[in-house]
């Protein structure tokens, strides 16, 4: 159970032909789980970047990340790996669910191939119901709405218990009422489960929602907002 993840000097910049573009200047950050963060800021400016990096999909050009104060990525594969599934959850703008897969199946996937304490068809039916779709096992993706199908994006980012939630615009793909109503059910998983939940958005009122809301602008947080301190 990861409580703090601390960024310092934390950067990522891209080679490409001659150029070199620096996607996140030198960051220090910290975040509590417990918290909710909001991540806003044009595009382009650095926020996939920093939520890749949170989430050990991405290794940083420079500085470094601890969790509880350990390093995690100079460690082998498998144990990034054992340690992303312990600890982190994701949720992305596009869903990303396997169409052939029915809504239980998808939940399901994470678990494959993972030796757990608990029945894992039971956990995964579950959680189907605590996002609400208790009624919908068996259908497709290409048979459910927009927001259903973020509901089994997240059932499927919250099967393994996870200590915190990464999401990329997770309501970018839906209208404002189904994106707040996604937003209540994260709210809904901070309060029960105490998650950390790290979120991007281009949706100001969401963002004003969060515990703590932090700006980007070309690769740097400008600003760092705790609730409704002034
Ligand atoms: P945001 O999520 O805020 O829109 P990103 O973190 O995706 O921004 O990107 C920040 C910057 O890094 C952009 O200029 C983007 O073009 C660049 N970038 C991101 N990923 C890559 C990559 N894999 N290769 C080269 N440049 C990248
Ligand atoms: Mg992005």
């Amino acid at each position: 159970m990861i409580t703090q993840i601390t960024c310092k000097g934390l950067e990522k910049s891209y080679k490409g032909d001659g150029t070199k573009t620096i996607a996140l200047k030198s960051t220090d950050l910290t975040f509590q789980k417990g918290e909710i963060t909001a991540i806003i800021g044009p595009s382009g400016s650095g926020k996939s970047t920093l939520l890749s990096l949170l989430g050990t999909l991405d290794t940083p050009s420079k500085g470094q990340i601890t969790y509880d104060g350990e390093e995690i990525l100079s460690k082998r594969k498998s144990l990034i790996a054992d340690f992303r599934f312990q600890e982190i959850g994701f949720i992305f703008q596009q869903f990303h669910l396997l169409p052939t897969l029915t809504a239980l199946e998808n939940v399901m996937t994470p678990l494959f191939s993972r030796k757990v304490p608990y029945n894992k068809l039971h956990r995964a039916k579950e959680v189907l119901e605590q996002v609400g779709l208790g009624d919908k096992d068996d259908s497709l993706p290409s048979q459910l709405s927009g927001g259903q199908q973020q509901r089994v994006a997240i059932a499927r980012a919250i099967v393994h218990k996870p200590s915190w939630l990464l999401a990329d615009e997770p309501t970018g793909n839906l209208d404002t009422e189904t994106g707040e109503r996604i937003y209540d059910l994260l709210k809904e998983l901070n309060a029960k489960e105490n998650c950390g939940i790290v979120f991007v958005t281009h949706d100001s009122a969401l963002a004003a929602k969060a515990d703590r809301i932090i700006t980007m602008k070309d690769g740097a947080v400008i600003s760092d907002l705790m609730g409704s301190t002034p």
